[in-house]
């Protein structure tokens, strides 16, 4: 019988496992994560579940009886120390198990602020697992001092949380502006608005300079001079992708573990999805952090797993939550040569456009605007620029071309 491995029990985990059984495979499965838990969605760490509005239950992809009635062998708890391609083996320490296919879904580790600028001290915080979220959830006590550093999604997530639970929210960004790296300038003002309207001090193209406190963190000094009194901090300064046991066994790297559109690595019978997996995209190796990816890729590896030739066709989505806004993102907005905004009874979105193509989407509080342009984008379509612009217009109209 054949022996399928998954090294990391994560959300691109769960859909490689759910859709080998899925498409009946019938050989062996062992899932293997080092988590203590078995595998979550990661989103509300930094929304609902920091905040105290979802339940620990929740969290989990599948109920526990699920491994065990799809006779999966789930391990948690446990690191995959070595891999080795010749062999066709992995080992837990001394332990060694063979396999026929393979599967990296190794995700992230979130950067860490060098000791030597006092990123060890106790109070410093990074936000990736449920075992961080735990330890966060207590320091958010009304009136409380924190410093959030890093101005991407989690940084601004954890500032909404942090303001609606009434504590002082100072947020530090060294770039320009916040969310540089994934939103057009028009976003990153429309959520910068946002959190100074809910009393965030949001100081964009300021860094750290250091941390410091006897044992625990007490102050930050900032690049623009000034000190501050802090209880907390958080750090939500980019992740790294999970490359070690892949760069230890020979597999190439390139933005993280290298993938071709079948989600093969440079070892045929290893694959890669997730955040730690890069593949082919208009010239580049890309990696998208997210959760649509992790699921979609997934299920394309499990597919070719059992060699059924499946090409990778990213269809990107993203979300997040802050104070009462919902923001949806649709497609990619790289390389966009035109912006157009549609406002509309408080609903407002920015489409995308590229030589005239409708390319991305990002819709706050209008999940009509996102559904409308996600089709049209996944379909190849694009929307009449002007029409798009007037509030007037019916949006079933602009889905009729
Ligand atoms: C706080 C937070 C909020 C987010 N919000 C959103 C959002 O709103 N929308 C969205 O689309 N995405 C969001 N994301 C991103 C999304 O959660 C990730 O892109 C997704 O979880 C990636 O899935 P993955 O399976 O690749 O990695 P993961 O879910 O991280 O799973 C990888 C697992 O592998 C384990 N592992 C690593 N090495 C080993 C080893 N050697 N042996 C055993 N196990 C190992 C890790 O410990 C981990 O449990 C968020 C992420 C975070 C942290």
């Amino acid at each position: 019988m054949s022996h399928f491995i998954v090294i990391g029990a994560g959300q691109a985990g769960q859909s490689i496992v759910t859709t080998l059984r899925g498409q009946g495979f019938d050989g062996a499965i062992t899932l293997i994560g080092d988590e203590p838990v078995p595998p979550y969605q990661r989103p509300p760490l930094s929304k609902a579940y920091l905040l105290g509005e979802m339940e620990l239950d929740r969290l989990f992809l599948r109920p526990e009886s699920y491994y065990a009635d799809e006779n999966i062998t789930l391990r948690t708890d446990t690191k995959v120390t070595g891999i080795d391609p010749v062999a066709k083996t992995v080992s837990i320490g001394d332990e060694i198990l063979s396999y026929d296919k393979l599967a990296l879904t190794t995700g992230s580790a979130p950067r860490l602020l060098p000791s030597a600028i006092g990123g060890d001290l106790g109070g410093v915080y990074t936000m990736r697992t449920l075992a961080d979220a735990d330890a966060i959830g207590p320091e958010f006590r009304e009136g409380a001092s924190v410093l959030i550093v890093g101005g991407g999604y989690i940084g601004l997530e954890a500032a909404a949380v942090a303001a609606k639970k009434g504590l002082k929210v100072t947020l530090v960004e060294m770039a320009d502006r916040i969310l540089q790296r994934v939103a057009s300038v028009e976003t990153s003002d429309y959520f910068r608005a946002l959190h100074k309207e809910h009393g965030v001090d949001l100081r964009e193209g300021v860094g750290l300079v250091r941390l410091t406190g006897e044992g625990r963190v007490q102050a930050a000094e900032l690049t623009d001079g000034t000190m501050l009194d802090v209880d907390f901090v958080i750090v939500g300064v980019g992740i790294t992708p999970g490359t070690e046991l892949a760069e230890r066994a020979g597999l190439m790297l390139e933005n993280g573990i290298k993938t071709d559109l079948h989600g093969a690595t440079s070892n045929p019978d290893i694959f890669a999805a997730g955040d730690c997996a890069s593949f082919p995209h208009e010239g580049a190796q890309i990696r998208l952090e997210s959760v649509g990816n992790a699921i979609d890729q997934g299920a394309v590896v499990a597919k070719n797993m059992l060699e059924q030739g499946v090409t990778y066709v990213p269809k990107p989505w993203f979300w997040s939550d802050q104070y009462d806004v919902k923001l949806q993102i649709a497609g990619l907005s790289t390389g966009h040569d035109r912006i157009l905004i549609r406002e509309d009874e408080g609903t407002r979105s920015h489409w995308y456009y590229k030589d005239g193509q409708l390319i991305a989407i990002d819709a706050m509080n209008d999940p009509r605007g996102y559904m409308v342009a996600k089709r049209l984008i996944e379909g190849g379509k694009t929307a009449d620029p002007a029409k798009v612009a007037d509030p007037a217009t019916d949006l079933k109209e602009l889905m009729r071309g």
